[in-house]
């Protein structure tokens, strides 16, 4: 990595206020996912030469075909999960780390998996840089982490085919799934709430796009 890359510069800081103002002007009301997002220089995730475009609110390619999900779409599902200091959160889809540094900056215990090898590797890298230390797994999180079960908040990004019920039966009573689902090219975002009797809770939140989720319980 080019070491100029990893200087969080005024500039930077001021790329990445005014992006915070946008997301607001958006429709973002939490403040601390505001905050945390304020706090993540956003380039150190990006391949030297493509640092100009971190401060845009928009998704870019990353390693292995994937992308970093646009901004608004990382404050949207952090908003959605309404975290609180208690949580344990499952990750699905660790892609560069940017979400998951997003939820350590909140404080919160994190868990994250990771389909492709270069990437899972790449997003340790640069956490434990940063100073985070979430714990990260490479496999197929389609089918959630039993051993490390139950989590208070499952976030999945990437977009699945169906409600992966394994995640469901992951969930502590109370704990909600914020999972797009859809065909390959578009989703709606769903938040599921489980709760005490054993029913599911569903809210629509919108249309997303994200890259597919793999695995058992994704596209095969
Ligand atoms: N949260 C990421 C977004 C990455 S895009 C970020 O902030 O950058 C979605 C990621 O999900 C891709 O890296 C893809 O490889 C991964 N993925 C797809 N299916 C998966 C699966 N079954 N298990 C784990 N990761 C998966």
């Amino acid at each position: 990595m080019h070491p100029n890359q990893l200087i969080d510069s005024h500039r930077h800081q001021g790329m990445r206020r005014q992006l915070m103002l946008q997301l607001r002007d958006k429709g973002i009301k939490d403040l601390r996912v505001l905050e945390a997002m304020n706090l993540i220089p956003r380039h150190y995730f990006f391949d030297p030469g493509f640092v100009e475009h971190a401060y845009q609110d928009k998704a870019f390619p990353i390693d292995a075909g994937q992308t970093i999900s646009q901004p608004y779409t990382v404050a949207r599902q952090t908003e959605l999960l309404e975290l609180k200091p208690t949580d344990k959160v499952l990750e699905i889809g660790t892609g560069s780390g940017y979400q998951c540094a997003v939820l350590c900056a909140m404080g919160i215990k994190t868990y994250s998996i990771e389909y492709i090898e270069v990437l899972h590797r790449k997003a340790g890298l640069m956490l434990d840089y940063m100073g985070y230390h979430p714990t990260l797994f490479l496999g197929d999180g389609s089918k959630g982490i039993p051993l490390y079960a139950p989590f208070s908040k499952i976030l999945v990004t990437a977009g699945a085919p169906t409600i992966p019920q394994l995640l469901i039966n992951q969930l502590t009573i109370g704990g909600l799934l914020v999972i797009p689902i859809g065909d390959q090219k578009q989703q709606r975002m769903f938040r599921f709430r489980k709760l005490a009797n054993g029913q599911v809770e569903q809210e629509d939140h919108g249309a997303f796009s994200f890259v597919p989720l793999v695995g058992q319980q994704g596209w095969r």
